[in-house]
């Protein structure tokens, strides 16, 4: 007899509190724990068996130090790969990649039916994300100069020049000769927030600061900027990371 009901519980394990599930299985000979990506903690008991709550919570406290070892290993997995995820973000829609070996020498990446595929030659799949930089280097350079350009006749406030950079502190920056400066990650934000940071940037040719009369400018071309501020903090890490995409 097997029971498809899994049961869902928790314990509190040196003072932290664990979900697990508890799942009969025909096959299992003894109870058993087990940690996975997919399903957490599992406690694996025959399905015969005739064991309580308080017994397999017994058999966790035993087994306490493997079981927080292993959350923790899965927990950083998680960690990473979702960080990993949202670094695929391209003007604020995630964009799926496929990576496909080809008889190209040389790694590429191109927008093909709603997904990004990436090119790369035969067994090197490691050349992907230098080919997805590439595309969003190139992408920058096309999109963040044209915003900018529409916002400076707009506040007629017009920079130097625009340069799109590898920088990895700020978003955007404003140098006292005028020109404008963006970290080419920022296409990875939706276009409302690329808008607030072009506005923010040529706001400050008129304003060296962050003063009342600053904002006033800003909020008067673009009135969400505290939404687009919201959005550069929570996503902050694209700007930070180091390694590149779909490494
Ligand atoms: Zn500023």
């Amino acid at each position: 007899m097997q029971s498809s009901e899994n049961e869902n519980h928790s314990i509190l394990l040196a003072g932290r509190e664990v979900q697990f599930t508890l799942r009969r299985s025909a096959r299992a000979k003894r109870i058993k724990l087990q940690v996975s990506l997919a399903a957490g903690l599992e406690v694996v008991i025959p399905a015969r068996a005739m064991v309580s709550l308080s017994k397999v919570e017994g058999f966790i406290r035993e087994k306490q130090r493997w079981v927080l070892k292993h959350l923790t290993k899965i927990e950083k997995v998680s960690e990473e790969s979702s960080s990993k995820k949202s670094l695929l973000l391209f003007l604020g829609r995630e964009v799926p990649i496929k990576v496909k070996e080809s008889k190209r020498k040389t790694p590429r990446a191109f927008p093909e039916n709603g997904s990004l595929t990436v090119k790369v030659p035969i067994g090197k799949r490691q050349m992907a994300g230098r080919a997805i930089t590439a595309f969003y280097k190139k992408q920058a350079a096309g999109i963040i100069p044209k915003v900018v350009r529409e916002k400076s006749a707009l506040m007629l406030a017009f920079p130097k020049r625009i340069s799109i950079r590898d920088q990895r502190t700020r978003w955007g920056s404003c140098s006292s000769r005028g020109t404008l400066s963006f970290s080419w990650r920022l296409v990875a934000a939706p276009r409302s927030v690329i808008e607030y940071v072009a506005v923010h940037e040529l706001a400050h040719l008129k304003h060296r600061n962050h003063s009342k009369a600053f904002w006033h400018e800003v909020e008067s071309y673009c009135s969400e900027y505290k939404q687009a501020e919201k959005w550069l903090r929570e996503n902050k890490h694209i700007l930070r990371a180091r390694t590149t995409f779909a490494e």
